[in-house]
């Protein structure tokens, strides 16, 4: 039955509170103190040190949280290293039960971990329990199946691991950037020490509790929780073969010099500015929708979002008007709540960068619209989705990574002006096009200097498929063939 009235001024319909009622199983189960995950147990860091992790949609604390210090760090890599002599002999199809073990306990936890996802991080239910959650079990999954086939893709010399590896994720996706990591990783016989992003350690500790059940061997997966500091003593560690690294450029960049010094193998995956393109022929309620989803679900807070909009001029009204029209149907608030559309900003930080953006946009005279009244919660991280008209590509809006539900709107004229307008980014992640016409979606595709491009749809992932970016946006591939090099000496 469907529950909820019609809104009379929007036309859309109001639906009933729908909460997911494990939340508060969930919360109960929190261990106000988890350890680090490091040689098979959990244990507080060396120093005692801990960080407080919190709700982004309540601001209340949800555990104190180990700060991995040196010691720490040491222990983890030394642990990583001895595993490896006996995980990589290890026969491929005992390394492919492994993995398959472990997406089958995720898929049997998935519930709990979308939950926890959504608490931890403030995306909306939905998403962690329908985008998220199965896209890491399949990661698994997919990777078991590869094991026993790596020989298809290594060189001459057969499929040898690169052998330990440092991994650094950041808060977006925490789990699914967790099993980007770790799946291939471990396929090709490498052991890992993994370091969540200090706002959304919890479903990674809890991934370490399932290694642990299925039996993984001590020492190929450790996790580390920490900050930027711990990060450091990761990627910098002596001991490492190789380090995938997917945050901001800023990060990035300094991770690479790093890296470069060392002579160490090392992957980025980071920001982006993707360019969504419409053109006149498109299907336009259809590109609507995709722009809704590419900017404004997950709260903009996607690397490959599509955060410039590139309309034909012809048809600029019609967007503008049909954008306008849904951003007001969307239902903002509670991430536990099973309509939500746009959950909480994962950090005060974030949420007050996205404000400065906000203000600049303004400033620098844009037009700013913005998301319906409806009224936020008192407390918590809370960004209305947003986006801005009469943008200049010169607009600090249309040129910074913002990391927001915060769409900026531009017009073209002809196919030459959108590709350069796509192109007029030093970023090189992700971009969509939408039009009627295969010919023109494949020669923009060829174009436009981006690693991902969608046609007529945004933001579709597939273990099978090759992610990654160029320019400043990294390099490397996680998923498919190409990812799987990357964990191959
Ligand atoms: P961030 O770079 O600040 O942090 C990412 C991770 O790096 C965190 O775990 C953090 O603790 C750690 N870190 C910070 N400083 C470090 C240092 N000096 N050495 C080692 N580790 C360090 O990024 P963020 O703000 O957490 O994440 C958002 C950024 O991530 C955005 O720019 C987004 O585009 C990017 N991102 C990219 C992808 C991709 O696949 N390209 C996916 C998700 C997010």
């Amino acid at each position: 039955m469907i529950q909820g009235r019609p809104d009379a001024e929007t036309d859309a319909w109001e639906l009933s509170p729908a909460p997911e009622t494990f939340a508060k199983t969930v919360r109960e189960g929190l261990e106000p103190e988890p350890g680090l995950y490091i040689d098979g147990g959990f244990a507080p860091a060396a120093d005692g040190r801990r960080f407080e992790t919190i709700e982004p949609a309540t601001e209340s604390v949800l555990a104190r949280v180990p700060d991995a210090g040196a010691a720490d760090v040491d222990r983890a890599v030394e642990s990583a290293r001895r595993a490896l002599k006996d995980w990589r002999r290890t026969p491929p199809l005992e390394r492919a039960k492994h993995l398959f073990r472990i997406a089958r306990r995720i898929q049997e936890r998935s519930r709990e971990l979308a939950v926890l996802e959504s608490i931890d991080g403030g995306k909306p239910i939905k998403e962690s329990r329908d985008v998220d959650l199965p896209l890491v079990a399949q990661h698994f999954f997919h990777h078991a199946g590869w094991c026993d086939k790596l020989r298809f893709v290594a060189g001459h010399g057969g499929p040898e691991p690169v052998g330990v590896c440092g991994q650094v994720i950041p808060w977006n996706f925490p789990l699914m950037m967790a099993a980007w990591k770790l799946a291939p990783a471990l396929a090709c016989g490498n052991t890992c020490v993994l370091k969540p992003a200090e706002t959304t350690p919890l479903t990674a500790l809890r991934l370490a509790e399932i290694l642990d059940e299925v039996g993984l061997p001590p020492g190929v997966v450790n996790i580390v929780t920490g900050g930027p500091e711990t990060g450091r003593l990761l990627v910098e560690h002596a001991d490492l073969d190789k380090v995938a690294f997917t945050g901001s450029t800023e990060v990035g960049k300094r991770i690479a010099a790093s890296c470069a010094r060392r002579g160490r193998k090392v992957t980025l995956e980071l920001g982006g500015k993707g360019p969504h393109v419409i053109f006149a022929d498109a299907a336009i309620d259809q590109a609507v929708e995709g722009i809704v989803s590419g900017i404004w679900f997950n709260q903009g807070q996607v690397c490959c979002a599509g955060s410039r909009l590139l309309v034909e001029e012809s048809v600029l009204e019609e967007v503008l008007e049909k954008l306008a029209w849904r951003m007001t149907t969307l239902r903002v608030g509670d991430p536990l709540d099973k309509n939500t559309d746009v959950g909480a900003i994962n950090s005060r930080r974030q949420l007050e960068t996205i404000r400065g953006f906000l203000q600049r946009g303004v400033d620098e005279g844009a037009r700013l619209h913005e998301c319906g009244e409806a009224t936020l919660p008192d407390r918590g991280f809370w960004c209305r989705p947003t986006f801005f008209s009469d943008v200049q590509p010169s607009h600090t809006i249309a040129r910074e990574e913002i990391f927001g539900p915060v769409l900026a709107v531009m017009s073209f004229r002809t196919p030459e002006e959108a590709v350069a307008r796509a192109n007029d980014t030093p970023f090189g992640l992700s971009a969509g096009v939408w039009t009627d016409k295969g010919a023109k979606a494949l020669e923009f595709a060829r174009r436009v200097n981006a690693g991902v491009v969608w046609c007529n749809s945004f933001n579709r992932f597939d273990p099978t498929a090759p992610f990654g970016g160029r320019r400043e946006s990294g390099y490397g591939r996680e998923g498919g063939m190409a990812g799987l090099r990357e964990y191959l000496a």
